[in-house]
């Protein structure tokens, strides 16, 4: 029998974390839900999972900082032994989005720090840490297609973890781990709808073809998929999930 395989997903409290690390338990993975603040949420996620038959546990640490990303993957194999998958989903936007011209450095440094920091942190210590086979999926935005004005900042972030990504996956050559991006349209979480006015939301969620607001599902599905035997030939990819908006 295969041994049971571990997944980190960051961000995992909710939104769309919390749907990735729930599926991902679904899919016979022992999940690490890794949070920033809220024990409460994380906890949560911990208990559907063991409610639906899945094993998980929570773990805080700040992705933007470097020894806490270590603890986590200390307690990651501490509680299951060893790392197979890893996803990257944790994430800021601000909800008021200023034009460039009047985005202020607090905004800059704490997207800069959590976007792209986070996850060179986590991919820096998976270069070492992982197991023979890991994947490894992370969050970018469509915004990065896009291009709507507010979004510079944010946008540049993931547009940056978009390359990240795809060069370490060419760096891992030898490991047989794959590295593959998703990059979501509007999703119904707090981090799009906070700011937007009910006509603002049903505006986006007419812009893709397929005429509706993604859901946190929409996404973990994709992810799932990228994680697992399907798609063992994809590797290196940015995978955009938005309805056809982009
Ligand atoms: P969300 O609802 O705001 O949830 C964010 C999650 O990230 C929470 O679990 C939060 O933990 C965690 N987090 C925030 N800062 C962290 C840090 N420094 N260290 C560790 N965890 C941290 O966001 P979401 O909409 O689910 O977004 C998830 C990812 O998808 C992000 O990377 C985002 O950029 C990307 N994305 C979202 C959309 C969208 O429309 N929603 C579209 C494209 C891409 P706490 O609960 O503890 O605060």
């Amino acid at each position: 029998m295969k041994a049971t395989q571990v997944a980190i997903v960051t961000g995992a409290s909710r939104g769309i974390g919390a749907e990735i690390a729930k599926h991902l338990a679904r899919d016979g993975y022992q999940v690490v839900v890794n949070y920033a603040s809220n024990a409460a949420e994380a906890d949560k996620v911990v208990q559907d999972i063991a409610v639906a038959g899945g094993k998980s546990i929570a773990i805080k640490a700040n992705v933007a900082d470097a020894a806490e990303v270590a603890a986590l993957f200390d307690a990651a194999e501490k509680a299951f032994g060893k790392i197979d998958v890893l996803v990257n989903n944790a994430g800021v936007m601000p909800s008021h989005l200023p034009v460039l011209a009047d985005t202020d450095d607090k905004a800059f440094d704490n997207m800069v720090a959590i976007n792209i920091k986070g996850t060179f942190n986590t991919l820096r210590l998976a270069a070492k840490r992982m197991e023979q086979g890991g994947r490894i999926v992370n969050l970018s935005t469509s915004i990065v297609g896009t291009t709507l004005p507010g979004y510079s900042v944010y946008g540049a972030t993931k547009a940056a973890v978009e390359t990240m990504s795809q060069i370490f996956a060419k760096e891992l050559r030898g490991r047989a781990i794959r590295v593959n991006v998703v990059a979501p349209g509007p999703i119904a979480t707090e981090l799009f709808l906070a700011g937007k006015t009910p006509e603002r939301i049903e505006a986006l969620s007419k812009m893709p073809p397929l005429e509706r607001l993604g859901q946190p599902d929409d996404v973990a599905k994709t992810v799932s998929f990228l994680v697992g035997e399907q798609s063992g030939w994809v590797n290196g990819q940015v995978l955009r999930v938005n309805g056809g908006l982009v």
